[in-house]
């Protein structure tokens, strides 16, 4: 099995996650984010968003007495966050929850794009349907209305 390289808090996105967080991230720019598991994550960097008076203090006040529960960057001007299952995710906590997500989509890429193929040739084919049988009511109604409108002008003789 391939080995799937993982980022660490503060470090780069390797290219795998990079593609992952492109395509899943809830692109929504925060300075401060929790994680599902707890963590919380916050951004000091000068080109970051505004923080609510006092609360950047509160939250490295807080690193300081808790590092492991509070972790900062002054690099990045916002927090990635990935939701999946009404839970929201940072894709470098250590708590790596998205990593098995990441490493599924990695190792079956092949697969996935057959899937995403298939499934949207079933989603055409059943617009096709869907067209076909508006076509075949609107045909029965064009005739309908043909019928009606000969019978019509002819009582009217
Ligand atoms: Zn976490």
């Amino acid at each position: 099995m391939a080995k799937i390289e993982f980022s660490e808090w503060g470090s780069d996105f390797t290219e795998v996650e990079s593609a992952f967080v492109s395509a899943f991230s809830c692109h929504s720019s925060t300075t401060v984010a929790d994680c599902g598991c707890g963590r919380t994550y916050f951004t000091s960097c000068p080109t970051g968003g505004d923080f609510d008076e006092g609360e950047l203090e509160e939250l490295q006040a807080n690193r300081e007495k808790e590092p492991d529960l509070y972790f900062e960057t002054n690099v990045y001007d916002s927090i990635e966050i990935v939701a999946i299952g009404g839970e929201e995710y940072i894709p470098q906590c250590k708590c790596g929850f998205l990593r098995p997500y990441i490493q599924f989509m990695e190792i079956k890429k092949e697969q996935l794009a057959m899937f995403l193929i298939e499934r949207f040739r079933q989603s055409i084919g059943d617009k096709e349907r869907q067209i076909k049988r508006e076509r075949y009511l609107l045909s029965g109604v064009e005739r309908a209305k043909e019928t009606y409108g000969k019978e019509r002008d002819e009582e009217r003789k």
